[in-house]
């Protein structure tokens, strides 16, 4: 390989050209100072700290901007670069204010860092008078301009990164600074308050607003984000026990030096003073403190009793999508070992058991086939059923990357418009519940036409034949008809997403919570496979709502599969297992989560152990779950809050944060990395791996483990794709990234050489029409889905005060069109009414929506939208359907402005 040699202070170093003088500077462990440089931003050379001297020429100049060029002899620190680089610095702070003893920024400033560094105390020069200009009312984010050093950091990272395109310079000469389009204060502008303009500001320019804990942190821990799938890597910042700041953390391959506003924000819940800190016990309607012998032992002999009297699969154990692997793989083992049943199940049944059906059937993994760096690398990305900008926000920076700074092309399917849509090539706006339809269209079009990877369908793939007879119905007049979708848009879509030599489909819940959840998942793997879009560096990308969605059903939290998806009816990996575990395994397929809950109904369920969930709000018809849990004979809870589910408790056992514990979640490409415990437990409370193991202590049946590490071994031994991850996780120098291109999971996943069962098998899906039209009066559909500012059912960042001050209620969203007609105005009250029940919430006017169609974000524990939804099952999964139904509207109370 070419390289380009020079000398930096008399030491010849080479580099590839192209290279600057401070990359190579940096690789040879020179240092050179500098305050608007970071490797994720394209290098500007505004500030002129790392100026360095030519000693050939005599010519200064800055580093950061400077190619190498052979026979170079430059020298990073003499005399003259000293004294330039000090005038530099002094000029910054003759135009700085001298607040440095009061200013927040504090220690982390880097100009003040860098002054110290240099021995620069007066700097007598005429000081240009500042004053301070904050003026925002937001509860994220402060900007004192007047400490800005106009390195560009902030417009840099939010155009490059983010591509939100909030901020940039306005006026010129003096008057310059980085601000909103009109200067508006950040509530007024575009900015969605994701931090990571405050984490790479180098002064106090931009700084945390309403910190929790004003001090100087005294620890850093690298961990994951658990507040959705994406799996950004964080740095927690600490100080005696507190978590005082989050960071965005080493680049992992997700989230690239960005955060979301949850992730930069969200944390707050850790140090919620509703955070439980010891058992309870609830004696005669009272929660009593207890102590864990007296809990554990409680739960032990209630879970003992009822499989003595009614037998094992009276008792069903629900796991969790916000647990980590290894909670999930004890929690299982606890339920088929000790407790003989495979009613055992886990929280992303509500949103991801139609990935797991429909991945698993037609490409033979249940989960994503592809990994975000390859999406930024595609020529088109098919996004459909995600609004990625509230639901999965990594993802969506990834995709605004891809179109802005790539080149690819977006073809976007979504009802509503979202902060996505202008960066698509194709916005096809198809009927609720229509997508089915849709994506069978685009399939005819590319078989009708000949744009199918034929080579791959014919060597790689099965049952072409019947797929291809199943679509041909799905003419461009059908799909027009059914979907609303313009037929030149559907063929122009088909052509260019098959003209791709790379292309990648991304979906989220509003196809896998649809009611034919699993149809759509089975129709877009097989648009994939059509097109030769699996195993070359494209494929699919299934979105996960929690941070372990993936990883909870890896690890076997399922009724129907053993960790690894083995099947429970495979009488030889039974006895594999069975061997392992010491233990006879209960053969059959279990109740899932959905099921358990009409168990219970039913008086089938007599007991449930359920860790980390919260079904009775989460699940569909909470009140009929909340029924369902309460007359159980014995539930057990554990969780970091009386959760609505754990207030119909026997027992509750407080477990601890994601902050307070070890072990590892697996994000919606399959990518394990590791947690790390960042502060001690609250209270009393304990890990939830600890509690399994203790709770399996007081049963008489003790699991072999003792830490996190053996509990992974046994995992690997157990998951084969899991294999390596002890090795990696017991470097305890960095945050743990699976080698994905070296490991076997790739190559099972990603499909390079042939797919896990041999082939992709084509399955032909039809469209159905959903049942839950408009009917009766019902004359407006609700679509329901994430909003940025909360997570899941909201229990966790309803705890962030900052979160909930931005966001503090739910709102229905309505084009004026439609309101009009009802005579509703903008901030009135109102009852959303469905068939099977109702929610308050007051009005918000929208263009976004297409008229008949009225959103409700979810998010809200203290109204959750999932009270509207009958209990609607894919007839494939068997997951709830929590999308959309026919709602109407009904004022409650006339918006009046308060009196000025
Ligand atoms: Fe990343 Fe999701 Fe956490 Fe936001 S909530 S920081 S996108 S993992």
């Amino acid at each position: 390989m070419e390289t380009v040699t020079i000398t930096v202070n008399g030491r010849e170093v080479s580099g590839k050209p192209g290279t600057t003088i401070l990359e190579l500077a940096r690789e040879s462990n020179i240092n050179i100072p500098t305050l608007c440089y970071d490797p994720c931003l394209t290098s500007i050379g505004a500030c002129r700290i790392c100026i360095v001297e030519d000693e050939r020429s005599g010519a200064l100049s800055a580093a950061c901007v400077t190619p190498i060029a052979a026979g170079m002899v430059i020298n990073t620190d003499s005399p003259r670069v000293r004294e330039h680089r000090g005038t530099i610095v002094k000029l910054m702070l003759s135009s700085h204010p001298n607040s440095c003893l009061v200013c927040d920024k504090g220690n982390r400033c880097e100009l003040r860092r860098l002054a110290s560094e240099m021995g620069i105390g007066e700097i007598g020069l005429y000081r240009i008078p500042q004053s301070a200009s904050i003026r925002e009312v937001n509860p994220f984010i402060e900007r004192d301009l007047s400490k800005c050093i106009m390195c560009a950091k902030c417009i840099r990272a939010d155009h490059e990164l983010v591509v939100q395109g909030a901020i940039d310079y306005i006026h010129r000469g003096f008057a310059a600074k980085p601000a909103t389009l009109g200067d508006a204060p950040l509530e007024a502008s575009e900015c969605t308050f994701c931090g990571t303009c405050v984490a790479i500001c180098p002064t106090g320019a931009l700084m945390e607003k309403h910190w929790p804990h004003r001090v100087t942190a005294t620890k850093s821990v690298a961990t994951v984000c658990p507040l959705c799938g994406c799996g950004c890597s964080v740095d927690l910042e600490t100080r005696n026990g507190q978590i005082v700041r989050a960071k965005p953390g080493a680049d992992n391959g997700v989230n690239h030096k960005t955060l979301c506003v949850k992730g930069s924000y969200g944390y707050d819940f850790v140090h919620s003073p509703d955070r439980l800190t010891g058992p309870l016990i609830n004696t005669n309607g009272e929660f009593q403190p207890a102590t864990w012998d007296e809990a554990l032992g409680l739960v032990s002999s209630e879970l003992q009793r009822i499989k003595l009297a009614s037998g094992p699969d009276s008792l069903a154990f629900l796991g969790s999508s916000k647990c980590t692997n290894e909670e999930n793989y004890l929690l299982q083992r606890f339920a088929r070992c000790v407790m003989g049943t495979n009613n055992i199940d886990n929280g992303s049944r509500v949103y991801s058991a139609a990935s797991i059906l429909g991945l698993g059937a037609v490409v033979g993994f249940p989960g994503s086939t592809s990994l975000l760096d390859s999406l930024e690398k595609s020529e088109v990305i098919l996004t459909i059923g995600a609004n990625l900008p509230s639901s999965a926000p990594a993802v969506d920076y990834a995709v605004r990357r891809a179109v802005k700074y790539k080149g690819a092309r977006l073809l976007l399917v979504d009802p509503q418009r979202t902060r996505l849509t202008q960066f698509a090539d194709t916005w096809m706006r198809p009927k609720v519940g229509t997508d089915v339809a849709l994506i069978n269209g685009l399939a005819n079009v590319i078989i009708g036409e000949g744009l199918l990877d034929e080579e791959f369908v014919a060597r790689r793939t099965e049952n072409f034949e019947a797929y291809r007879e199943s679509i041909a119905e799905y003419t461009l007049k059908h799909v027009e008809q059914v979907t609303g979708v313009p037929r030149e848009a559907v063929a122009s879509a088909a052509r260019l997403f098959a003209s791709a030599s790379l292309a990648s489909i991304i979906y989220g819940n509003g196809i896998a919570q649809s009611a034919a959840g699993a149809d759509g998942v089975m129709a877009l793997a097989n648009l994939a496979m059509l097109t030769g879009n699996i195993g070359s560096g494209s494929g699919i990308l299934a979105l996960h709502r929690d941070c372990n969605g993936q990883g909870a059903c890896d690890m076997g939290a399922l009724p129907d599969w053993l960790p690894g998806y083995v099947p429970v009816e495979d009488e030889k990996a039974i006895q594999r297992f069975a061997g392992c575990w010491g233990s006879d395994l209960p053969r059959g397929i279990g109740l899932s989560a959905v099921d358990m809950i009409s168990g219970a109904r039913e008086g089938k369920v007599k007991g449930m152990y359920i860790m980390g969930e919260n079904p009775a709000l989460g699940f569909p018809q909470p009140h009929m779950v909340e029924q369902a849990l309460g007359s159980l004979e014995f539930l057990a809870v554990q969780d970091l809050f009386l959760t609505e589910t754990a207030r119909l408790a026997k027992v509750v056992l407080p477990a601890s944060s994601f902050a307070e514990k070890e072990g590892t979640f697996t994000n919606f490409e399959g990518r394990v990395q590791r947690l790390r415990k960042v502060i001690a437990p609250q209270g009393n409370s304990l890990p939830d791996w600890e509690i399994i193991l203790r709770l399996a202590d007081a049963a008489g049946k003790a699991m072999p483990f003792s830490s996190i590490q053996q509990i992974m071994a046994e995992m690997e031994e157990m998951v084969p794709f899991y294999s390596g991850i002890g090795d990696q996780v017991s470097d305890m120098a960095d945050v743990y990234r699976l080698e994905i291109e070296k490991n076997s999971l790739v190559t099972r996943r990603l499909y390079r050489g042939k797919f896990p069962s041999g082939f992709g098998c084509f399955a032909p899906v039809d469209y159905r029409e959903a049942t839950n039209g408009s009917k009766d009066g019902y004359t407006l559909t609700l679509l329901a889905g994430s909003v940025l500012y909360h997570s899941g059912t909201g229990s966790r960042t309803s705890r962030s005060p900052r979160l909930s001050r931005f966001l503090p209620e739910p709102y229905v969203e309505i084009s004026e069109k439609d309101a009009d007609l009802l005579k509703i105005s903008e901030g009135d009250e109102i009852k959303v009414i469905s068939p099977c029940g109702e929610m308050t919430a007051s009005v918000r006017f929208t263009d976004r929506l297409p008229e008949g169609v009225v959103f409700i974000p979810n998010g809200f524990p203290a109204a959750p939208v999932n009270r509207l939804f009958e209990v609607t099952l894919d007839a494939r999964s068997g997951a709830p359907a929590l999308k959309t139904c026919a709602v109407k509207l009904e004022r409650v109370k006339r918006y009046e402005p308060a009196p000025r």
